[in-house]
């Protein structure tokens, strides 16, 4: 990783969200200095209360997506810009749509034009959500996908698809070294306990005793990457000369009822299963191909799905318990 630590300085946009704070605290680690950037709109600033203090972490809280928003940043140049800034949980997009465009298009214009200034490597953090519902499986960085354009989705996948298409035309016509990874369903501490993915909404319900709400059947499949894997691949891309797009993901396939299931035997819960509605265009299967990621990063997913599970079930155990609002006092 000597090229990484050559860049010496960070930005992270999003990095007070699930997977940015992760990558701030490895990036930390690995002895850059780190600006988060985040507007916290689905970023959490109780993410990085471990790096606040740290030397050579910065957090700024700022929307990226105004013109010029990353232009007087404090304590530049930057050697790296990693591009995570994005609302990325279906129940965030679909309630934040133009603003998931925004973040794909003007944020990533954004951080492109930084990376351009800084003469920096810029890490577009893009998604297996630009595959849509594949009918390719599993799916290679080759396939275009099976996007529809109009559906509920679209927000997301194609502010994402445009973003890979602007790095792709600013490494063309500006020389920008930009790469685009593409990022799998990932799990882990520091998911928002409502934010309404399959790993966080079932964990919260089995240590509640709740019913585990699952859609349709359940017979649809995600492959699972626990984020310490994820982080580890993006610092590896970030570390390269690949441009990618690289996938990034879990190797298990498993279904979302099969997800429930362990997660109950995990929590040794007594919760059952209940099932509500598919959302639309909800994908049926979904694993990524990662030949590129071993062959060309030397990456590889390691934490196995009962240790991850078991992290990430102990994190939310211990989120405090949301108390009701105190009763205003009588007269007022
Ligand atoms: N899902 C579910 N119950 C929930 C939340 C999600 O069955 O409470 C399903 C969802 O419909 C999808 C899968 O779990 O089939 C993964 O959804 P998630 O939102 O975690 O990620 P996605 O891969 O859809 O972005």
């Amino acid at each position: 990783m000597a090229r990484l630590r050559d860049m010496r300085r960070a930005v992270v946009t999003g990095g007070a969200g699930f997977i940015g704070s992760h990558l701030c605290e490895r990036l930390l680690e690995d002895g850059l200095r780190v600006l988060a950037v985040d507007n916290l709109l689905s970023g959490d600033r109780r993410n990085l209360t471990a790096l606040e203090g740290r030397p050579g972490f910065r957090f700024l809280e700022r929307d990226i997506c105004a013109p010029g928003a990353l232009e007087d940043l404090p304590g530049g140049p930057y050697g790296l810009v990693m591009h995570l800034a994005c609302p990325a949980s279906p129940a965030d997009y679909l309630r934040l749509p133009l603003e998931t465009l925004e973040a794909g298009s003007s944020g990533t214009r954004n951080a492109l034009e930084l990376a351009r200034r800084d003469g920096s490597r810029l890490l577009l953090a893009s998604t297996s959500e630009v595959y849509g519902d594949p009918q390719e499986h599993p799916q290679r960085e080759t396939y275009w996908g099976h996007v529809n354009p109009v559906g509920p989705r679209s927000v997301y996948d194609e502010a994402k698809r445009f973003a890979e298409a602007l790095v792709t035309a600013h490494r063309g016509a500006r020389g920008t070294d930009a790469a685009i990874v593409r990022i799998f369903n990932t799990y882990g501490p520091r998911m928002r306990p409502g934010d309404g993915r399959a790993v966080p909404t079932f964990v919260r319900q089995a240590l509640a005793g709740e019913p585990l709400t699952v859609a349709g059947d359940g017979s649809q499949t995600r492959s699972l990457c626990y984020v310490d894997d994820t982080v580890e691949g993006l610092v590896a891309l970030a570390a390269s000369e690949l441009d990618g797009p690289v996938n990034i993901g879990g190797d298990e396939e498993i279904s979302i009822a099969e997800l429930a299931r362990r997660i109950i035997a995990l929590t040794g819960s007594r919760s059952h299963i209940s099932h509500i509605g598919l959302p639309d265009d909800d994908p049926v299967r979904r694993r990524p191909d990662t030949t590129l990621a071993r062959e060309g990063l030397g990456w590889a997913p390691r934490t196995s799905w009962e240790h991850g599970l078991k992290r990430t079930v102990s994190w939310f155990a211990e989120l405090p318990v949301p108390q009701p609002p105190a009763p205003s006092p009588a007269g007022r």
